[in-house]
């Protein structure tokens, strides 16, 4: 039988043998956090406690008023040493409120749960996932009632549980598959009633098919959910690569998921929805995969958020001796490290440590015109043009050759023979587009 997918993409080493096959452990609780008052996409949040204070788990800690926005918690119970600016994973200095840990950990649940979630409304079960703190867990970090609250006009007849996992060496997904389903199909359930959908079809790449069991096994009365094995082809998981090929409809260029009448949730972020409203469970935790051939003990990690990165590859046995790359996120569209000191965010989905077998810089060659690039970009867009275009400053062609719909997906610049920087090349092609768009709204 031939496996559903989408057009072109590429096919990058998997490496998931590292941490496939070791179930979750649960991290000891750390001495300190580090937590960052923005983890997503829109308005940062304004502190609510002060230094000195003494903190719950699970306790408000940030707020923000804006609509795209989401509430972060304090993770450990303890005294805040202060709130200040720290190195954030994206390279930044970020506002964080750091927390000794001191006294009993106590985890203070969310309150105003409905008895049954079944007889809740849309509103309260959007209401718990917004204080609840849940944004996207798949990397994007956007607000998730934002997204399962479409604006009038978009009707939504399908979900979609983004199960693909597709970045090599990442295998935090795959594990809560296989070892949550029922929280998975707990927050299926609870999704289907916001968004008012009658189907829902699971995702996933066909090098996991004990998940596809799995998951088949734990949804078999539910007639109206359908797990979908898809081939193993990067970017599968990108949004608009897997309702393609789903359900071949076709997100317009500069479009969402709402505009073809879709929502797409990842695994962790619905088993969060479920843990929220069913037992108050705000997010303070997540599962990161520490793996990498820089790492001596790879593993599948449920750790508090703001948690160091230093700690946590300690917990892992530590680097070997010859690390010398440490990526967050998997190595296609992760992001370098230049600090161990950095915290987890709710976006970290793995930390790749990688030795210099793997990190040796290629040398840069002028470009032969093969056309690699062209026939791998999953967006039908023209890479080698827009780089070029966005190098030289012609801001106006990039953008007429759709620089702003390139996902950042990398498929591009892992082919090009010449190692060209496609990707850096177009980002910043991109933020200076954003840049000029956002100085001419605000004249
Ligand atoms: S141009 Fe953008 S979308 Fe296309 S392959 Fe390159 S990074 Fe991916
Ligand atoms: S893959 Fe590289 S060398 Fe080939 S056309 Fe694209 S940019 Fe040029």
């Amino acid at each position: 039988m031939s496996l559903k997918t989408f057009a072109k993409g590429v096919h990058p080493a998997e490496f998931k043998s590292l941490s496939e096959d070791k179930p979750i452990e649960k991290m000891p609780l750390p001495s300190e956090v580090f937590i960052p008052l923005q983890q997503h996409i829109g308005a940062p949040c304004t502190p609510v406690v002060e230094k000195g204070q003494m903190v719950k788990t699970g306790q408000v800690i940030g707020k923000s008023g804006g609509f795209v926005s989401s509430t972060i918690h304090a993770t450990i119970t303890g005294k805040i040493k202060t709130i200040e600016k720290f190195p954030h994973p994206l390279g930044i200095n970020v506002p964080m409120v750091n927390i000794m840990a001191e006294g009993e950990e106590e985890l203070l649940p969310l309150e105003n749960l409905p008895e049954k979630w079944e007889n809740a409304s849309r509103e309260e079960i959007l209401d718990i996932i917004l204080r609840a703190g849940i944004v996207g867990l798949g990397g994007a970090a956007f607000p998730t009632q934002v997204k399962l609250n479409p604006p009038k006009g978009k009707s939504i007849d399908t979900f979609i549980v983004n199960g693909c996992e597709c970045e090599p060496f990442l295998t935090a997904d795959h594990r809560m598959m296989l070892e949550q389903s029922q929280e998975l199909l707990t927050g299926i359930r609870i999704i289907m009633k916001v968004l008012n959908v009658k189907r829902t079809f699971i995702g996933i790449e066909a090098n996991k098919m004990n998940a596809v069991d799995t998951l088949r096994q734990a949804t078999k009365s539910f007639s109206e959910i359908t797990v979908v094995p898809l081939k193993v082809k990067y970017p599968q998981g990108a949004e608009k690569m897997l309702i393609d090929a789903i359900l071949n409809r076709h997100v317009p260029p500069g479009g969402l998921p709402l505009d073809v009448g879709v929502v797409v949730q990842n695994v962790g972020t619905t088993i969060a929805i479920a843990q929220a409203v069913t037992a108050g469970k705000p997010l303070i935790e997540r599962v990161v995969t520490v793996t990498g051939d820089a790492i001596n003990e790879p593993k599948n990690v449920l750790v508090r958020i703001g948690t160091s990165f230093q700690q946590l590859l300690d917990f892992c046995g530590g680097l070997t001796n010859n690390a010398a790359k440490i990526i967050m996120g998997g190595p296609m569209m992760g992001v370098a490290q230049s600090s161990l000191q950095v915290p987890v965010i709710k976006a970290t989905s793995g930390i790749v440590c990688l030795s210099d077998k793997y990190t040796q810089a290629k040398p840069i060659y002028p470009c032969i015109q093969c056309g690699n690039c062209v026939s791998a970009c999953p967006m039908n867009l023209l890479p080698t043009r827009l780089a070029r275009y966005a190098e030289v400053g012609n801001l106006i062609m990039a953008e007429n050759l759709g620089i702003l719909n390139c996902i950042e997906c990398g498929s591009c610049a892992f082919v090009c023979p010449a190692h060209i920087p496609l990707v850096q090349q177009i980002r910043l092609g991109k933020l200076q587009i954003n840049e000029l768009k956002r100085k001419s709204k605000s004249i």
